[in-house]
This record gives C-alpha cells, sequence and structure tokens, in this order.
C-alpha cells in the first residue's frame, strides 16, 4: 500500500486502512482521556494531517491536573479543540426520586430516611456522583456501569450519533495497546463495530448496527517508550501525574485502583478520600440498604462473607489504612478483574 503523507513534517505517517471510494464521508473521532496513550494518538491524529474532532467525557472524578492537561493540550499540540462532553442524570434522578416517595415507606423504609434520600436526589454537577445516587451504589467489576454511562453514552450522544444519523461515517480511534493485557492483545487494529453503548435500549442499537462505523487502534502495536516518544517528538509533557508515580490516570481513584495507586493518593492527594469518603455517605443515604461502598466489598480480602457491610470497617478509609500499611492483608488484583471486563478493554475509554 502506498504511504500517504498529507503532512509533509512526518514522513512515517501512513495511509488509514480505508477503502478508497466509500461512498460515504468519512468523519474521524479521537477519544482523549488526557492519559499518554490518547494523547499520543492525539498527537498521531495532528501527522496524519486530515480534519478530525476530538473528544474528552468528563466523569466529574479527574484529578485537577488532568483538567489541566487536557485544557491546554490543543493549545500546546497545535491540533483542534478538544471538545469536553458529560453525562446528564437530570431526568434519571427525578425518576429516582419519585421512586423514593412512592416505593420506600410500602417496603418498609422509615420515613425520615425515605425523607433524606429524596431530598438528596438532585443533580450535582459531578456526573460520577450523580450517577452513584441514581444506582444507589458505586460500580464494581461485576457491574461496571461507569464507563459506559460516563464515558460511552455521553460520546455517543455529543458527538457519534449525529455523525451517524446524517449519514456519515464514523472512524473512532481508540489509543489502546495491545502490551497492556491479554483482553487488549487481541483486539484488531481496525474492525467493523456498533458504537452504540451497551446502556441504551435495544432499539437504539439495532438502529446503530445499520450505520457504518469503525472502531481503529492506530498504537495498537505502540510499545510504553513508543508512546513517550510521541510525547518528545511534539515537544509536549506527558501528564504530570505520571512524574507523581501514577502508572494510570483517569477517575481518580478508579474503583479499580491498586494498593500502589492508593498509597500514591494518600501521600499526593490526601484530600481526595475525604471527598469520596463523603460520597460513600450520600450515596449510602440514598441506597435503600443504607450503606455503600467505593469498592466493592465482596473484592476485598478482609471481608468475610455474610458479615454486615459498614463504611467504617469497608469504606475508602479502612482501604487507604489497609494500602498504606506494608502487611494490610491478603494482595488482590483488581486489574485481572479489570481487564476480564469489556467495554474499557476495547475501546480504551478508560486509560
Ligand atoms: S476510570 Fe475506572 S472508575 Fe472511571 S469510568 Fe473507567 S473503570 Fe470506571
Amino acid at each position: 500500500m502506498a504511504e500517504y503523507h498529507p503532512n509533509p513534517q512526518y514522513r512515517h505517517a501512513r495511509r488509514l486502512p480505508i477503502g478508497r471510494n466509500h461512498p460515504q464521508p468519512w468523519e474521524h473521532v479521537v477519544s482523549i482521556s488526557g492519559g499518554k496513550d490518547s494523547t499520543a494518538l492525539y498527537l498521531l491524529a495532528i501527522e496524519r494531517g486530515m480534519p478530525f474532532t476530538a473528544v474528552f467525557a468528563d466523569t466529574g472524578h479527574e484529578h485537577p491536573a488532568t483538567y489541566e492537561y487536557v485544557d491546554r493540550l490543543a493549545d500546546l499540540a497545535g491540533g483542534p479543540p478538544i471538545l469536553r462532553v458529560k453525562a446528564d442524570f437530570t431526568e434519571a434522578m427525578a425518576r429516582k426520586r419519585a421512586f423514593i416517595l412512592g416505593k420506600w415507606p410500602a417496603a418498609g423504609v422509615p420515613m425520615e430516611r425515605v425523607e433524606r434520600a429524596a431530598a438528596l436526589m438532585v443533580p450535582t454537577g459531578i456526573p460520577f456522583l450523580d450517577l452513584v445516587m441514581v444506582k444507589g451504589r458505586f460500580p464494581g467489576a461485576k457491574s461496571r456501569f461507569c464507563t459506559d454511562e460516563l464515558k460511552i453514552v455521553p460520546m455517543w450522544y455529543g458527538v457519534q450519533k449525529p455523525i451517524l444519523a446524517a449519514g456519515r461515517t464514523l472512524v473512532s480511534w481508540m489509543g489502546v495497546r495491545g502490551e497492556e493485557s491479554l483482553a487488549r492483545r487481541d483486539l484488531s487494529r481496525w474492525q467493523r463495530m456498533n458504537p452504540a453503548p451497551y446502556s441504551l435500549r435495544k432499539g437504539e442499537r439495532d438502529q446503530a448496527q445499520g450505520w457504518r462505523a469503525y472502531a481503529y487502534r492506530p498504537i495498537h502495536a505502540w510499545k510504553r517508550d513508543d508512546v513517550f516518544a510521541m510525547h518528545d517528538r511534539h515537544g509536549i509533557a506527558p501528564n504530570p501525574l505520571y512524574a507523581q508515580g501514577a502508572d494510570r490516570v483517569g477517575c481518580w481513584p478508579c474503583i479499580f485502583a491498586k494498593k500502589d495507586e492508593l498509597r500514591l493518593i494518600g501521600r499526593i492527594d490526601p484530600a481526595v478520600i475525604e471527598r469520596v469518603e463523603e460520597w460513600e455517605t450520600i450515596a449510602g443515604d440514598v441506597s435503600k440498604r443504607g450503606e455503600a461502598t467505593f469498592f466493592c466489598v465482596t473484592d476485598d480480602p478482609l471481608y468475610e462473607h455474610g458479615t454486615k457491610v459498614e463504611r467504617g470497617q469497608h469504606g475508602i478509609r479502612s482501604k487507604m489504612q489497609w494500602a498504606m500499611t506494608a502487611h494490610g492483608g491478603r494482595q488482590y488484583d483488581l486489574m485481572a478483574r479489570f481487564e476480564a471486563g469489556a467495554s474499557c478493554s476495547e475501546i480504551g475509554a478508560c486509560e
């Protein structure tokens, strides 16, 4: 295949694996997370020299450094602006409030708790927290609704669906590298896909089935060093969280945070623990069970099956204490469970 260099400054740029005589116009959409891989992807898209849309899904639960990094990236790199999309749970929260007022009293929940939960059920402007309130729980390995609802859905409605509904072909660029995990290794660089989020109603997913959309993973074969080399070539420093010891960026912390990440947060940003602790209290108040913990208790090696879940014992504060100790209980690897899941691994929405 002939090499294609729309921008002669970058001789390594390669033609996209798409047909020349395709009847519909292509629209390239690059997903940005603020992490090293999606930044490299953005820089690669600039090198390719064709028009593209860059989009960042704001969960409301990122480190301030990540927001600042995403805000400045386009100017620093000389690329297109990075659109910010955000999930809105206003309607879902109104439905949940009506459900609480209508059903909880009949289920025997004391009126004091019913009224407190209903009063809390108003949008906070923090998508992560609003979603947790709607669900009455935090996401976990077996119910990872966060990626879909906080990232994929807003990207779908904000950017992807309008492109497809207008009869154009979507090329969704994903910053996924095969060496990151077994699940990612087996993904192909280029594949036809149904981009409609899994959480949509069947009718909407069926409609999307007929639209032309492709997943494009141009850095799939790249090594970690290639990613940083791309930053260097453009004179762009990676997200400063890496220099502070972070292995990944994204939700801060992620529900799959490992012990090392919790230690890092305890060292460089302990205030975030208070915020998450407050969220646990709110989530507990709007949960019929009366308790909610940021990390799934059944993944907790210190949790004995069948015992009562309590924030004081299983909440983020106790998890931080466990992480900060050298002998804080059995090791467990949430990331292994993370990789066993679906959407995050495939699309690289969570780095
Ligand atoms: S980074 Fe973690 S918590 Fe955030 S959406 Fe992805 S999987 Fe969920």
